[in-house]
């Protein structure tokens, strides 16, 4: 079985943060994320946003701070398991955790939670034939959006998300279908107004996605008006989900962790330990009295955490932890 010091439960900004700050301090980690992609909210729901609360940026895109933390976190080579669910935790007698995933098992001395919302899986696009060219056409998260370029691109959905992926996806295609099943949208007033003056953009309410074709790769959509049940086919060769994601906290409710309210783990704010020995929590799961859920604080929690998890792993490193600037070879780590 593969044994790490610290598994870290979710990719988001806070465990991206978490494994940039244990390889720093010499700490072996992988991550665990049941998305394909790393980035937690920053790339599943808001990629285009611009984040103004983030210390040293005036202003950056979700995306770009993702890409950051996650260029950080490279650095330290943290082992990654992506697409892959923690399910349930196992104490091990004498100390240790095994981690049980809906891929395997993994063993770790220390176990940081940063499983914000839950586990993020998309809402299923209700269609035939879609598997075959997903992520290869058909995406649930959406490739950088220079891959569009030129195409004739599918989205489906009504509310914010889908309309914001059509915006952003027309400044690079061809041609945008925006389809979606009622004749209403549900998105912030003024996204729809600003859609509708982009000619390469074309509205298919009333529409369900039925289907996708192609010969090797996605070449044409399948489209049902619901009116009158008529189909029609576009060329299309990407469709994109804006319907979102669903998040599942589920498994991580039957590991035995204290939980304030319905979504939140109790933790000690002094340490960001949780009730079980060895575990910790950070970001949008941790609870304390006078918590705020930003990215901000996330961060200044995975700096409090550090240093006990560094003491819980090596009993006899006591005392705070050092500055980076003091660290030798910090540069090189990796
Ligand atoms: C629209 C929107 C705008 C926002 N704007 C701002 C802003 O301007 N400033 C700001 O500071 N904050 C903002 N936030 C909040 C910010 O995004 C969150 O505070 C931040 O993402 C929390 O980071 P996290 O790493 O704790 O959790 P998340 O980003 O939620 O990441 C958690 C990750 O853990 C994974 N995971 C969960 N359970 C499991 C499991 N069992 N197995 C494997 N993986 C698991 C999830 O799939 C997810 O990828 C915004 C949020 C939204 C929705």
């Amino acid at each position: 079985m593969e044994a790490y010091d610290l598994l870290i439960v979710g990719g988001g900004p806070v465990g991206l943060f978490a494994a940039a700050m244990a390889g720093l301090h010499g700490i072996e980690t992988a991550i665990v994320e049941s998305l394909p992609q790393l980035g937690g909210q920053l790339t599943a729901l808001y990629p285009e946003k611009r984040i103004f609360d983030v210390a040293g940026f005036t202003s950056i895109t979700a995306a770009d701070l993702a890409d950051a933390l996650i260029a950080q976190a490279m650095h330290y080579r943290p082992a990654l398991r992506l697409g892959v669910t923690a399910q349930s935790l196992e104490a091990q007698e004498g100390g240790g955790h095994v981690l049980v995933t809906s891929q395997g098992e993994l063993a770790a001395r220390a176990i940081l939670v940063t499983a914000g919302l839950g586990a993020f899986l998309p809402r299923r696009l209700p269609a035939e034939g879609l598997e075959s060219f997903e992520g290869r056409g058909v995406y649930y998260i959406p490739p950088a959006l220079r891959e569009f370029r030129g195409k004739d691109v599918v989205v489906v959905g009504g509310g914010d998300t889908a309309l914001d992926w059509t915006w952003e996806i027309a400044q690079h295609a061809r041609r945008v279908y925006l389809v979606h099943r009622r004749d209403e949208f549900r998105a912030q007033p003024g996204s729809l107004d600003r859609i509708r003056q982009l000619p390469q953009v074309h509205l298919r309410t009333s529409c369900e996605l039925r289907g996708a074709m192609g010969d090797g790769s996605l070449s044409h959509a399948v489209l049902e008006h619901l009116a009158d049940g008529l189909q029609e086919t576009l060329e299309a060769q990407a469709i994109v989900s804006g319907l979102g994601f669903h998040a599942q906290l589920g498994p991580l409710k039957e590991w035995g962790l204290t939980f304030q309210g319905a979504h939140a783990v109790a933790v000690d704010p002094a340490t960001m330990a949780t009730n079980l020995p060895g575990v910790y929590a950070a970001g949008d799961i941790a609870a304390y009295p006078g918590k705020v859920k930003l990215i901000a604080t996330g961060f200044g929690e995975v700096g409090i955490a550090m240093g006990p998890i560094r003491t819980y792993l090596h009993p006899e490193l006591r005392g705070g932890l050092p500055h980076s600037t003091n660290l030798k070879g910090a540069m090189e780590r990796s």
